[in-house]
């Protein structure tokens, strides 16, 4: 099928769509075949706001030039290096440049391709390390309810949303603390005031299975896919004070929050919160090539340097063929470049407080019960149906596709993460066109 034709059933017959309804799909096709800046273009011409900067993951926009030219530059130079006893000139400035954009002593790079790829390796690295430790009776893990951490078998375990996990049978050994969301801070503006107590229910898992046991906490500082879902300002001191207190690892799944969604480089600078092992993606290459990180702490690394062993011998054994890919390097690179500075943030900061107005002006609006955003990010929460929960927040997603926005749906939520460089007219345009969707589908 080139670009410019229209789907039929038999061209789309062979591609098994991710996360989505095919049978749906397939009645009313989405396409888009060309992107530039803050759009998508379908191939029948329709051109349409990019509301959530692809999936969370290309806040510069598409079709980035300085991106592009890394990438071609560095595919003449060096197109793959082998990920095992091999590396190449580009994968150790990444790292240099990701430990010292890193909080404290978050110092040592791990590469994988994605965000779930950066859970699993996450969640191996803190087991290997209690290992290493002398301690192998902790590995147990404790995520949050409405957490998403991706789709591998350790991020379904520690994730908290359910229909993620219930076709798969057996997960890791893995318990909950409660999601974030409570009623009374509905409609908060940026960060709710209510919810501190809520890191407390980490006790009541510790009283039944004991902290000797578990190896790490894993949450997003704000829950990006459960629907933005954001703890109030000193949840996430509390959990890390209790982590500390019972010998426990916590890491931050950066995979939406990494790289300036929140208005500082990463949501543990947002938070002031050091974790012990922080994993990104996404916008790590403005979505361009995908790429996983697993930032980690000084003593996790020298543990795990520090195993005895023979000198030749594997320190973690783990990795990826695709670890450290030259043109994910690249593509870092030249995207971490742009987003990760001053300038930026502080535009990032600017548009947020204009996104903070404008989407809490659909409050009011037939359906919409709970408006949440931080940063450049938010979510709108619609009514459900009690007979069909997931219908609603589709249909106005559709709706929406017809208005020239996309706009992204979970649950029953619509997420909003849009562009780093769009203006302010680009975020009143996007929410005055969801406005008349919601209105006229209601
Ligand atoms: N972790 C978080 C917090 C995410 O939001 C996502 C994806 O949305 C993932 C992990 C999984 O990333 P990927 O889809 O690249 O595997």
């Amino acid at each position: 099928m080139s670009s410019q034709t229209k789907p039929t059933p038999e061209s789309m017959r062979h591609h098994w769509l991710a996360f989505t309804s095919n049978r749906r799909f397939h009645q009313s096709p989405r396409l888009v075949s060309k992107a530039e800046g803050l759009f998508y273009h379908t191939p029948d011409g329709h051109k349409l706001y990019d509301s959530l900067s692809g999936l969370w993951c290309s806040p510069l926009g598409h079709g980035n030039q300085a991106i592009k030219e890394a990438i071609t530059g560095q595919l003449d130079e060096l197109d793959y290096a082998p990920a095992f006893n091999v590396s190449h000139p580009k994968a150790f400035e990444l790292s240099e440049k990701l430990a010292a954009l890193a909080p404290g002593d978050l110092d040592h790079v791990l590469y994988c391709s994605s965000g779930s790829e950066a859970a699993d390796t996450a969640l191996k690295l803190a087991r290997a390390y209690w290992r290493a430790k002398g301690k192998p009776e902790k590995s147990k893990f404790i995520g949050r309810a409405k957490g998403y951490h991706g789709v591998n078998f350790g991020g379904i375990s520690v994730g908290g949303i359910g229909p993620n996990r219930k076709s798969y049978g057996q997960t890791l050994d893995a318990y909950h603390l409660p999601h974030t969301w409570l009623a009374e801070n509905a409609f908060s503006r940026g960060l709710p005031t209510e919810g501190d107590h809520l890191a407390d229910a980490l006790n009541q898992i510790l009283e039944v299975q004991d902290a000797s046991n578990i190896a790490a906490v894993i949450v997003e500082p704000m829950a990006g896919s459960g629907g933005v879902i954001i703890p109030s300002a000193g949840y996430l001191k509390r959990l890390r004070e209790l982590c500390d207190k019972h010998d426990i690892l916590l890491i931050f799944d950066e995979v939406i929050t990494g790289f300036g969604r929140m208005g500082e480089v990463f949501g543990a600078d947002y938070f002031n919160v050091q974790p012990d092992i922080l994993t990104c993606a996404k916008a790590l290459t403005n979505g361009v090539v995908p790429m996983g990180a697993v930032i980690t702490s000084q003593e996790i690394y020298q543990t795990m340097m520090d195993q005895p062993g023979d000198e030749y011998s594997i320190e973690f054994m783990h990795g990826y063929t695709y670890s450290a890919h030259p043109l994910a390097c690249a593509a870092a690179l030249a995207s971490i470049e742009q987003i990760a500075n001053p300038a930026m943030m502080e535009q990032v900061r600017g548009l947020s407080e204009l996104f903070e107005n404008a989407i809490h002006d659909l409050r009011g609006l037939p359906l919409v019960e709970d408006i949440r955003n931080i940063g450049l990010a938010g979510a709108v929460q619609i009514e459900m149906d009690p007979a069909h929960p997931l219908k609603r927040a589709s249909d106005i997603s559709a709706r929406c596709w017809e208005k020239g926005v996309y706009v992204r749906f979970g649950g029953n939520n619509l997420s909003f993460a849009p562009p780093f460089i769009s203006q302010p007219q680009d975020i009143h345009e996007i929410f005055a066109r969801v406005a008349e969707a919601i209105t006229e589908y209601a």
